[in-house]
């Protein structure tokens, strides 16, 4: 089982009179600088000159450039996008990194697939909260915690693994109803990766062909829509798996529907469907996936702006518009 990491575990005295420099002031940039600053902890803004940059000065920051920001800190959390985190790290961070220096991630990505190689002199952990950048500094607000997947690369001080705990702690994780749960880059990555490609991708492709079935059976594209995900039923049923379980949730639906969702919803589950996703963990697994996505970036976005297009001209975005309009959501 893996191990997991409540308040009881963590104590911020390793990071007391460090300066921890939040490279990135943006979904989790802003959240975690704000979080561990009300936690007593010094810390400083690295980021590129935009709007971020004034931002973090209006929250009372100090801004400096990213190289200057990785030189003076000791604890430096790389909360910039994946894909331009290798050219910055390159740039900017690796020339100002010395023994003691405590390098923090919250994405397994680039250290698993090999993009940002850290000297072996640097501590490397990973505090990957389970939480949208926005969710990390609410819940905070309201004493209330958050999961996050913790784990050491490299841990060249013996202390890694009392940084990692300590960064948990300070950004808000062991708050009532968070945790830290043992992991590792490559798992978080493995995970995450997974998720983005099986379910979460397939559930939007699902929903699609839902309201193409429902409209092709004369349903009005408002009634669809609304059925399928717009009332937030969706979201209230993703709260309550979150809650009570997968399976127990259905305790919550009529007798009707807990009878139609274990014996109708079934039919779309075969065989093949297990091989796809075995296959798309092999992708994964073997780097293929990150190479396709960094041929992409490097060629310009071409397959991506496509996609972009493809999705937005479906006929679903459209009557999307016309019903979040009247609904006052756009
Ligand atoms: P954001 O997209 O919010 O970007 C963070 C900051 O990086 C912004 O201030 C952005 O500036 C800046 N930035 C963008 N491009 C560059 C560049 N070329 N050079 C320097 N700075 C740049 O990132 P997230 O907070 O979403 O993600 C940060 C990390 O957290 C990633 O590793 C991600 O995988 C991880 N993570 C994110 C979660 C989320 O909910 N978003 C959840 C868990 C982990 P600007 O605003 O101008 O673009």
């Amino acid at each position: 089982m893996a191990r997991i990491f409540m308040d009881k575990d963590a104590s911020l005295d390793i990071l007391k009179n460090k300066t921890i420099g939040v490279i990135g002031y943006g979904n989790q940039g802003r959240s975690q600088a704000l979080n561990l600053r009300d936690n007593g902890l010094n810390v400083i803004v690295g980021n590129i000159k935009d709007s971020a940059w004034d931002l973090a000065i209006s929250d009372g920051f100090t801004v400096k450039d990213i190289s200057e920001t990785a030189k003076e800190s000791d604890v430096i959390l790389l909360l910039i996008p994946d894909e331009v985190a290798p050219k910055v790290m390159e740039d900017d961070i690796l020339p100002h990194l010395s023994k003691g220096k405590v390098l923090d991630f919250a994405s397994g990505y680039n250290i698993t697939y090999g993009f940002i190689k850290p000297p072996k002199y640097v501590d490397v952990v990973l505090v990957a909260p389970r939480m949208i950048g926005k969710g990390v500094r609410d819940l905070f607000l309201q004493n209330r915690g958050f999961p996050v997947l913790v784990g050491v690369e490299q841990d060249a001080s013996g202390k890694a693994w009392d940084y990692t705990l300590a960064i948990s702690k300070g950004i808000g994780a062991f708050l009532p109803g968070g945790c830290a749960v043992e992991s590792s880059f490559y798992e978080e990555t493995l995970v995450d990766l997974f998720s983005e490609h099986s379910w979460a991708g397939a559930m939007l492709y699902l929903l699609q062909a839902c309201y193409e079935v429902l409209v092709e059976e004369g349903v009005s594209p408002e009634v669809a829509i609304l059925e399928l995900y717009a009332s937030g039923e969706l979201g209230e049923i993703g709260h309550a798996i979150a809650q009570y379980g997968l399976w127990n949730q259905l305790s919550l639906h009529s007798r009707t529907s807990q009878y139609g969702h274990m014996t109708w919803g079934k039919r779309y589950i075969t065989e093949d469907m297990k091989k796809l996703m075995k296959s798309a963990i092999e992708e994964i697994k073997d780097g293929r996936f990150a190479r396709e996505w960094s041929l992409e970036q490097l060629l310009g976005l071409p397959s991506f702006n496509r996609l972009w297009k493809t999705m937005l001209s479906h006929p679903i975005c459209k009557e999307e518009d016309k019903l979040y309009k009247v609904l006052g959501r756009r």
